[in-house]
């Protein structure tokens, strides 16, 4: 399985452009590109860092030790990899799993912007601090703000450790249960959230409806460099 193929064919599309994408070095190192996988329109979106070697053989995200446990997460707050669009800032995975360096990331930059604009998600979860730093720059550590929500534009981005640091810390396992339980919290307010009145309805049609507040209100920085 690649792309879902009842994939939206501007999903398809792009995720065609990534695959055959050269436009910085991780292509000749490449086995495949991992453009992402998940609905193409999806209520959450989960952007972590890069493919590994699993990704890189296989052409899915996540499907290593950390996707397993990143399967469990869900699988907590009662959802499957069939409920979220998942994808990587890099679509491409860095020899011996490297730290993405800031060109590539410059360079995926714009497939993930694409990403989001196609799938409208209404959560973002950031897995770890590389995707931090991309999608959330300026805000703070990963340690520092992971389980809080960032609202930008009516959207829910939730910085969480990644997986894979919990696998490494098993320390850091029981915070990226909670981070995950905040996920639960959030969606199931914005799912409790009264329809919009008919006449309201009719003058925003097209429009998304209202987010919920976040728990702990964050002060919006400048603008999201992905939206
Ligand atoms: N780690 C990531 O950040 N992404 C993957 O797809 C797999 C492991």
């Amino acid at each position: 399985m690649r792309t879902s193929p009842d994939a939206s064919p501007e999903l398809q599309q792009l995720h065609a452009r990534i695959r055959a994408c050269t436009l910085c070095g991780l292509h000749a190192t490449r086995t495949q590109a991992v453009p992402g996988t998940g609905p193409s329109l999806a209520e959450i979106m989960i952007v972590g860092e890069a493919p590994g070697f699993n990704e890189d053989v296989q052409g899915h995200p996540f499907v290593g030790a950390a996707g397993k446990l990143l399967d469990t997460l869900l699988g907590q707050i009662g959802l499957s990899r069939q409920d979220v669009f998942i994808t990587n800032v890099l679509k491409c995975r860095p020899p011996q799993n490297r730290d993405p360096m800031p060109n590539e990331a410059e360079a995926c930059l714009p497939y993930l912007r694409q990403q989001f604009a196609l799938v409208r998600p209404k959560a973002v979860l950031i897995l770890g601090r590389h995707a931090l730093e991309r999608m959330l720059p300026g805000v703070g550590s990963i340690s520092r703000v992971h389980g809080q929500i960032f609202m930008r534009s009516g959207v829910a981005f939730m910085p969480c450790y990644h997986p894979a640091a919990a696998l490494h810390n098993g320390g850091l396992l029981a915070d990226l249960q909670r981070d995950f339980d905040r996920v639960r919290e959030y969606l199931d307010r914005l799912l409790a959230q009264p329809p919009a009145a008919p006449e309201a309805a009719a003058g925003a049609a097209g429009s998304e409806p209202p987010a919920p507040e976040p728990a702990a209100p964050e002060p919006e920085a400048e603008q999201l460099p992905l939206i």
